[in-house]
């Protein structure tokens, strides 16, 4: 039996097939179940037969469409290991956290490819795939396209995103490549060897992953005439740079720094001056043995990629200059005027920093213990606090990991990118991080939920436009399909002239980076009219809340100015020159074991990424379109049996506007008795061509 007759046994139906389950019946409010729980009424109530729930290949085709029974569908067929799932223009990916045999494999990625009508079978991140490269010739001109990736950390983003450059590796290369070690066969590689490389650099241990993305990633396949991937290109967003430093309770740093510790030879010790089992600070939980085995891939990766051996070196040779840093601690200092002197055992570190990273130890430590300010045209040395030292030697070692981080992107970027000439259009990948909601949320975290946010702007604006072309096109008004629009919180973070980010910028400037109390009395003062912003009347720490669109997150003001607001507003322009197609990874359990599903966790993502809303905006503004003619064949019957309105309901014979004028006639006599006039107008159109 091949591959492709076993994967379809599995599918589970055509991706539009069947109305409402049977079974599924209308809403019954038990008057014993609490009203306060959605999740319990919601599905005891509607769903009697449970076990058709799984062959619903699409969302928009549960009935109704609300929390509970897209979370029932979803768990049905999760149980049944079906991990995709289409929400009308969504496609929801549920992680397996297991390697699921041939899912992926070539031969699934060719049938995908080869199939005629790829959309008719089972839900895959394949079709996305495949939707978007057919896409990209466009009718009459070439569309780029974006496929944008989300979810919380842990849910599948990157998983998805290194499938998708797979994917295009192996359908988009030329057939030369595929059988030959020839220049144009390696392009597919370097490629892919990117993700080890920026993975190794980008990624860490956090609690939610093992191998969490600290930073968001486009990565643009450049494509030419003949659809072939000649090139790439990345862009990165956001980096974590504080992980370099600080590491949260339970985190560990960036992986390298691990796979530098197990994997490097007793020479390269020596020469990055790190002793077998010498501890760092900025090193913790070393013991966990995660993530740390891919040195040698790493290392192979950068060859790969051209970074030659003695570049290797002086890379290494700054991360470990980088660990030494991190060892130099300070006391305090008997006076003012004095700056601190370095701990008992910082000097050592101190020296070897200053040889790995390329300065003389003394500058270095006249740099971390004393800052210079502007008094008029002079310059004032003044010595800094304790606290100041460390501040200063996390920062620096910030602004270096960054900058190898950007030199990093930078050097991959001129070994994939193909020359302007030899590609014509893009598919992008964008893996970013979701939605973040923690006890204590910084800039950081505003940055990403304003990055969410934006993406979610993006996201209503290019659906709703879609929808409202077919109803315009069917003479249908269009005001009529409502959806949250997040326009006002994306005025309070970015609007002019004053929002959050310019007045965090202002603040910046003026360097009152420590007054968070006053920058919380001005963002009261300047937007406390924006109903998307408040503040906890009792809380003594300065802070404010934001209600995003996936909720409500309170933002402490400490320390918020002193950091810096990497931008995204290129990232939102070349979207919207793309034609978008959104993936929604979804993270069944926290703990991340393989096929557990727990209804609480997922119920709290599919609302964080406003999934129901979606379906909605996907289907349920007019979820039903029958084509008029088959409108009038099948309810004409009702109209019969109305003593009030006698129709003609042999549609063969009539036009459009005969057609049209009948089913108006239908509509009025269906609903006239349970409907009024308004009710009827929202509940109902007829289109030039079809009922909605
Ligand atoms: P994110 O980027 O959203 O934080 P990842 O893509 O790193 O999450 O996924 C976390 C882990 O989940 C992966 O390391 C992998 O073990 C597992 N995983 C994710 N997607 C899949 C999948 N489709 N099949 C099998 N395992 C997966
Ligand atoms: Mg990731």
């Amino acid at each position: 039996m091949s591959s492709s007759t076993d994967r379809r046994n599995i599918a589970v139906g055509p991706r539009n097939g069947g109305a409402a389950v049977k079974g599924v019946t209308q809403r019954v409010h038990s008057p014993n179940r609490s009203r306060n729980d959605p999740l319990e009424e919601d599905v005891q109530a509607f769903l009697i037969d449970e076990n058709q729930l799984h062959t619903f290949d699409d969302l928009t085709k549960v009935n109704p469409v609300t929390p509970a029974t897209v979370l029932k569908c979803l768990q049905a067929r999760y149980r049944l290991k079906v991990f995709y799932t289409h929400a009308g223009c969504t496609l929801v990916a549920l992680n397996p956290f297991q390697p699921i045999p041939d899912l992926y494999s070539v031969d699934v990625m060719k049938e995908y490819h080869y199939a005629t009508q790829p959309q008719e079978f089972k839900p895959h991140i394949f079709i996305v795939a495949e939707e978007a490269y057919r896409n990209v010739q466009g009718q009459l001109e070439p569309v780029n396209q974006s496929l944008v990736v989300s979810g919380e950390s842990g849910a599948g983003k990157t998983w998805t995103s290194r499938c998708l450059m797979k994917y295009y590796a192996t359908v988009a290369a030329s057939a030369q490549a595929v059988s030959s070690q020839d220049a144009a066969g390696r392009i597919e590689r370097r490629v892919l060897d990117s993700n080890p490389l920026m993975e190794a650099f980008g990624n860490a241990c956090t609690l939610r992953n093992n191998n969490s993305s600290r930073f968001g990633k486009y990565i643009q396949l450049q494509l030419d005439r003949a659809q072939l991937l000649v090139g790439a290109s990345v862009q990165t967003y956001l980096l974590e740079k504080t992980r370099v430093a600080c590491q949260p309770a339970n985190e560990r740093n960036f992986h390298i720094f691990y796979q530098m510790m197990k994997g490097a030879t007793d020479e390269q010790r020596t020469d990055w001056m790190m002793p077998q089992h010498q501890g760092f600070v900025w090193l913790p939980n070393c013991e966990k043995q995660i993530e740390e085995d891919g040195f040698l891939e790493t290392t192979e990766a950068m060859a790969h990629l051209g970074i030659d051996a003695e570049r290797q070196r002086q890379i290494f040779r700054i991360l470990a200059g980088i660990l030494h840093l991190g060892n130099v601690s300070f006391c305090s200092s008997t006076s003012e005027s004095q700056p601190c002197d370095l701990d008992q055992h910082s000097e050592d570190f101190l020296q070897r920093a200053g040889e790995l990273l390329g300065v003389p130890a003394e500058e270095l430590c006249r740099c971390l213990r004393v800052r210079t300010l502007k008094a008029g045209k002079q310059n004032v040395l003044k010595p800094c606090s304790r606290a100041e030292c460390g501040v200063r030697r996390d920062c620096l070692a910030k602004v270096v990991y960054g900058q190898l981080f950007e030199w990093l992107v930078t050097f991959i970027n001129s070994c994939i990118c193909a020359g302007q000439s030899k590609w014509r259009n893009f598919i992008g990948v964008l893996d970013v991080y979701g939605f973040e909601c923690f006890q204590i949320n910084n800039l950081e975290q505003l940055c990403i939920n304003y990055a969410n946010e934006k993406l979610q702007q993006h996201f209503v604006a290019h659906y709703l436009r879609a929808q409202q072309e077919e109803y315009v096109s069917e003479g249908l008004e269009w005001s009529f399909v409502k959806y949250q629009d997040n326009q006002s919180c994306l005025d309070l973070l970015e609007g002019s002239p004053i929002s959050v980010f310019s007045l965090l910028n202002e603040e910046s400037r003026l360097n009152r980076a420590s007054d968070s109390t006053a920058l919380r009395g001005r963002l009261e003062k300047e937007l406390g009219g924006n109903d998307n912003i408040c503040w906890d009347k009792f809380s003594k720490v300065p802070h404010f809340n934001v209600a995003h669109y996936a909720g409500k997150v309170s933002y402490q003001l400490e320390g918020m100015v002193e950091k810096n607001k990497n931008s995204l507003e290129n990232l939102m322009k070349l979207l919207l020159t793309t034609a978008p197609h959104y993936t929604r990874c979804i993270k069944p359990n926290s703990d991340c074991r393989p096929l557990t599903f727990k209804n609480r966790e997922v119920i709290l993502q599919l609302e964080a990424c406003g999934i129901v809303e979606t379906i909605h905006i996907s289907a349920a503004g007019f979820p039903i379109r029958i084509p008029l003619k088959s409108f009038v064949q099948r309810y004409g019957p009702i109209g019969k049996c109305s003593a009030s309105s006698r129709l003609d309901t042999d549609p063969d014979a009539e036009g459009a506007d005969v057609l049209q004028q009948q089913v108006e006639k239908l509509l009025r006599v269906a609903l006239q008795h349970n409907a009024s006039r308004d009710e009827r107008r929202s509940l109902v159109h007829c289109g030039k061509t079809k009922v909605f």
